[in-house]
């Protein structure tokens, strides 16, 4: 067994982790020793007992005097010990944990950390964190102890055992740089790094490990991005089509459409007009947040394509979103003389007499033959891998590539990382569109929430109830959830009202049906899952209702809350929470005055760390774990030394390696 052995294979029990493991990103067992903690509790101040005051978070070392399980009423159980060291006594205390009395046990040698509590005369901790003391060594406890990103049934105590052990047992992780260059570079080395960045023995070393594994993290995607960059300069390929002059057409196209462009609409026409003369194909990243307005740009770009006698394909993540852009862009493309088909699962198109073919994702390994494709649009390209991005080109002639996103990407970040990716931001939104208003709903409130909303739908509004984020992806265990809400709203709370249930696991054709329907005003409140649908767009739903929000990233309840407000109606989202947590409702708080998109993904980064800001499994824009796309300074650091680096890339085998197997796995924009 090494760094390398999957984590099915070590044993029984890490069997049965390995898909919770995979949320997490951990897959081998040196994934483990990569997986960095966020944060620290600081349990490093060890006192003797008779020292202890209330208020202080501190560790103590003593011997287990006592241990009794306490059964109260309602089959809750109590746990209570008693340890004791040299200088006294002092009680502990747990809630619902009956094994511990297998775990702690009477003369033990213990470890226990927290807060301490004084109840009347007695002073005492309260669900502490404990270890039992083994060669006088301490993990949970007695320490910094790292906080790791955790998922649901996986730990931070689980994981920070099984790294110590890797990191204690398992062989070293080699060192990808020469040592001139770490020293150079100030920097400290992989293996030290690793260690420290787990188990510091105070703030200096954690922050010593930080900063080299943020500069491996940053380097190796400038590193890739060069490499990939080199090899496509030896590619030789075609000249792509540059635009003949159109103003007129365009004019007409501008004054037909239905609204007046925003400003930064207009500014990604210009940005589009100018890549289209050039000699070069367009690479454009076209980033704005929900109801920005994303689709009329990419239906411009078609527009241009056709004009100039070239097909274009526009790729939605899913078939629901796929027969929106066919229906919006079929109403303003079509009497302007071009020629729409959709394709997707249910609906497949074997002529090739369009001018622009709507589709899914899957168009790219579809037997669709193109007779003169000359532009790529790719909606939410952060669902799209590399992978397709290739196959779906390889469809034309070097065609124009227009890719589409609702993550925000830092403007200096994209132009760093990605010396071959345009960008443009979408700033504004459509006149008349009224900030969402937003509400943190207590439990006390649910039931008058419910009648407020049975009104709007009196008054004529419908409704979006989210339920809880249960998994990352939609499992079983999700869809039973929604379903059970479902019935729960239907039978005990809104008996007279028509509801709608909408989850992954339904056939398309039955989703496009309760789709329709939801438009249709035949159902008044749609229950989802939340991983369903981003995108769709129903101007009447103006309510959207959020279960246990604490559970999602700001980012990501931005992103839901954006399928209401699509029209001018005043729209509503409620967040619904359990939590009692003041940091947690601080968090969720600060959606009630936010409505940008950008600002609350850099919140979440401070707030939650690093790797939440992006969602979990969206490609094209890379996670970083340890690094932060704010660190200006790291960003242009590492991308000198790529640069220095890849002039003399021969000499550095190891990384070589390492990127080699980075550019196979990672999905990047360009
Ligand atoms: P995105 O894809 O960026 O989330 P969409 O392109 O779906 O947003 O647009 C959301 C809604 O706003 C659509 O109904 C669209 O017709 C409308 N819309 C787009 N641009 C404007 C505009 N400039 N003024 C008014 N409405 C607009
Ligand atoms: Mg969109």
């Amino acid at each position: 067994m090494d760094l390398q052995t999957p984590v099915s294979q070590v044993s029984k029990s890490y069997k049965m982790f390995a898909r919770r493991l995979e949320k997490l990103g951990i897959y081998k067992l040196e994934d483990f020793i990569f997986h960095i903690p966020f944060r620290y509790e600081d349990y490093s101040l060890i006192s003797k007992i008779n020292l202890v005051q209330p208020g202080e978070i501190i560790t103590i070392k003593g011997k287990v005097e006592d241990f009794t399980n306490v059964y109260t009423r309602r089959f809750k159980t109590l746990q209570k010990a008693k340890i004791s060291d040299d200088t006294g006594t002092i009680e502990l205390m747990w809630f619902n944990q009956p094994y511990l009395k297998n775990v702690i046990k009477v003369g033990d040698l213990i470890s226990v950390s927290g807060k301490i509590e004084q109840d009347k005369n007695i002073l005492k901790i309260i669900s502490p964190n404990y270890e039992i003391i083994f060669n006088n060594q301490t993990i949970h406890t007695g320490r910094l102890v790292p906080i790791y990103p955790e998922t649901r049934g996986i730990s931070s105590k689980w994981i920070r055992r099984q790294v110590f052990k890797i990191l204690e047992e398992k062989s070293k992780t080699e060192d990808f740089f020469p040592d001139d260059f770490i020293k150079v570079n100030n920097l400290i080395g992989l293996n030290d790094a690793l260690n420290k960045i787990h188990f510091p023995n105070n703030p200096e070393d954690a922050r010593k490990a930080r900063e080299r594994l943020a500069f491996d993290e940053l380097f190796d995607i400038q590193l890739s991005s060069l490499i990939r960059k080199k090899s496509w300069e030896k590619e030789k390929i075609k000249k792509p089509w540059q635009t003949k002059k159109f103003d007129k057409e365009i004019e007409n196209f501008i004054n037909k459409l239905p609204f007046e462009l925003t400003p930064s609409q207009k500014s990604a026409f210009n940005d589009i007009l100018k890549d289209l003369s050039f000699q070069k194909a367009m690479n454009r990243l076209l980033e704005g947040d929900v109801g920005s307005g994303k689709t009329i740009v990419g239906g411009f770009a078609a527009y241009l394509a056709f004009l100039n006698g070239f097909q274009s394909t526009f790729m939605a993540p899913t078939e629901i979103l796929a027969n929106q852009h066919f229906s919006t862009l079929t109403s303003i493309l079509s009497p302007l003389g071009m020629k729409i088909e959709i394709a997707t699962g249910s609906k497949n198109t074997s002529k090739n007499e369009f001018d622009l073919l709507i589709g899914t994702h899957a168009l790219a390994y579809k037997k669709v033959e193109f007779s003169k494709l000359g532009l790529v649009i790719i909606d939410e390209q952060q669902r799209f891998g590399v992978e397709q991005r290739g196959t779906i080109k390889q469809k034309g002639e070097n065609p124009h590539l227009l890719t589409m996103t609702a993550t925000p990407i830092p403007r200096t970040v994209a132009l760093t990382m990605y010396g071959d990716l345009d960008l443009s931001i979408l700033t504004d939104m459509p006149k008349g569109r009224k900030a969402i208003k937003t509400w943190l709903v207590p439990p006390a409130k649910r039931n008058g929430a419910y009648e407020w909303i049975e009104k709007q739908v009196k008054d004529g509004d419908q409704v979006f109830i989210v339920c809880p984020f249960i998994e990352e992806s939609e499992s079983m265990v999700t869809v039973k959830a929604a379903t059970k809400e479902f019935e729960r709203l239907k039978k005990e709370i809104f008996p007279k009202l028509k509801l709608g249930l909408m989850h992954g696991k339904l056939k398309a054709q039955e989703k496009e049906k309760i789709l329709k329907d939801f438009k249709d005003k035949k159902i008044d409140i749609l229950i989802s899952t939340p991983v369903v649908e981003v995108g769709i767009d129903v101007e009447n739903a103006t309510i959207m209702l959020i279960e246990e929000a604490e559970r999602f990233g700001l980012a990501q309840l931005h992103q839901l809350r954006g399928r209401v407000g699509r029209g001018n109606k005043q729209s509503y989202c409620l967040l619904f929470t359990q939590s009692k947590n003041p940091q947690t409702l601080e968090r969720l708080k600060s959606l009630e005055t936010i409505y940008s998109g950008a600002l609350l993904a850099e919140l979440d980064l401070k707030l939650r760390g690093p790797g939440q800001i992006y969602g979990t499994n969206q490609h094209g824009v890379p996670q970083l774990k340890v690094a932060s796309f704010s660190d200006f300074d790291l960003i242009e650091k590492t991308k000198n030394q790529a640069e220095k680096v890849m002039s003399k890339i021969d000499k550095y085998p190891k990384l070589l390696e390492k990127i080699k197997i980075i550019n196979l796995k990672q999905i990047s924009p360009d």
